[in-house]
């Protein structure tokens, strides 16, 4: 038995919960132990939710671990993760999947939840087993060849078709890849001012409309990974209007981040660090993206998660690696952006970056309410605390991050899996 005391659900009224077998047994005013945690009025949000991270093992343990990733997604809040199948090998069999998932089980951090390859290799060419990896010990419900696309229509659509029967969403790349072939940046003003080649926002549209579609046809389940571009909103909110079952997620940085940092910025200019796939936008495409994030058009932040060792990262930028780190920055970016600016309450925050994610994700003991009856997983958050980010201390492996010596509101006080913590006092337990 364990009494958090002094939180605020949601930003509420403060409570104590009182948790017993790692499920939430009371929540109440008042209560009090004398070994009770103190939770110093934070706000207490259901344990956050990653649809989108990169975890990197196996194959590049050098950029992350199972045990590195959680590690920082425990430190970010989260209780959960759905680890990207771009690994080597890749995730495409269910023993690779089942490989990922028992680590996360052995680390037991986070929960960890292997993201399927939909192609054999990530190679676009055949399909790969979803069914042997949906049946698996790791029980798959997402399928994403996550940092490629699934370019051809065709077994775009059979993977569609293919994913019904368990219950399945293929978590699409948009990246027409002839389009965004040698792509360096956003296509744009500031990509012909700096004469790095660019990436245009129709590559990711075109693609993101024709799946749409396909899901649609086939009466599938279709989740558009990282949403950059204004125009993929007007898409996502017609195809939405139709009341076709696509979902759609936003990255922190997206949120808050835009091309224009690509030609000056506190680190200079052409600093790799802000390169990523997708790339930044610009301001107006932030906008409306932040809009949409508000008016539920896009469905989740999602971090994607890229760790990369220094030495693919701080070189010239043509040829540094794509992404950024997230996880342990993610809440205080989408507080600056979305509830510093008044576009989300506590509440919205919770079910975009817990609830929803958990819902499209299939999963059963997360996102749930912090209610009596419900699993434990809880994370606290003191919105008032100001941090300077400092990649030194991120608990992953990497250092990736474009916010270092940036000052973010907010800092992930304890985070606590189905009861037991994770993190107390901003530290791994
Ligand atoms: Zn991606």
């Amino acid at each position: 038995m364990m009494i958090i005391k002094n939180v605020r659900i949601l930003g509420g009224e403060p409570v104590a919960i009182r948790i017993a077998d790692g499920v939430i047994a009371e929540v109440a005013p008042g209560m009090d132990a004398p070994e009770a945690i103190d939770g110093g009025g934070t706000i207490a949000l259901p344990g956050l939710v990653d649809l989108h991270t990169h975890l990197r093992e196996p194959g590049r343990e050098d950029a992350e671990t199972v045990l590195t990733g959680t590690q920082s997604a425990a430190r970010g809040g989260y209780t959960a993760v759905h680890a990207m199948a771009n690994t080597s090998p890749v995730a495409d069999t269910a023993g690779v999947v089942e490989q990922v998932w028992r680590l996360g089980r052995e680390h037991a951090l986070c929960d960890v939840h292997p993201v399927g390859a939909v192609t054999v290799g990530l190679e676009g060419r055949q399909l790969a087993e979803l069914g042997a990896m949906a049946d698996s010990a790791a029980r798959v419900r997402v399928f994403s060849d996550d940092g490629k696309c699934v370019d051809d229509a065709v077994l775009m659509r059979r993977a569609l078709e293919y994913v019904k029967a368990f219950d399945g969403v293929v978590a699409q790349h948009a990246q027409e890849p002839r389009l965004t072939s040698g792509a360096q940046m956003n296509e744009g003003v500031v990509s012909g001012r700096l004469g790095l080649t660019g990436w245009p926002a129709v590559a990711e549209e075109a693609i993101i409309a024709r799946d749409c579609l396909l899901a649609a046809h086939v009466g599938s389940r279709l989740h558009v990974c990282h949403v950059s571009t204004a125009g993929s909103v007007e898409i996502i909110r017609w195809a939405k209007s139709k009341g076709w079952n696509v979902t759609a997620e936003v990255t922190p940085h997206h949120l808050l981040l835009a091309d224009d940092l690509v030609e000056e910025s506190p680190v200079g200019s052409y600093n790799p660090i802000y390169k990523v796939n997708p790339p930044l936008r610009t301001r107006a495409d932030v906008e409306a993206l932040r809009a949409a994030l508000a008016d539920g058009t896009i469905d989740i932040v999602a971090t994607d998660h890229a760790p990369h060792p220094v030495e693919d990262k701080e070189t010239e930028w043509s040829a540094a690696a794509m992404g950024m780190v997230g996880l342990e920055t993610a809440l205080s970016v989408v507080q600056e952006a979305m509830v510093e600016t008044g576009l989300l309450d506590w509440a919205g925050v919770a079910r975009r970056m817990s609830a929803l994610p958990a819902r499209i994700g299939r999963l059963s003991g997360q996102g749930r309410p912090l209610e009596a009856g419900e699993p434990a997983n809880i994370m606290l958050y003191d919105p008032s605390a100001r941090t300077k980010v400092d990649p030194s201390a991120f608990a992953s492996k990497s250092r990736n991050t474009p916010y270092e010596g940036m000052t973010l509101p907010g800092r992930v006080v304890a985070t606590f899996l189905r009861g037991r913590p994770t993190v107390l006092e901003g530290k791994l337990v």
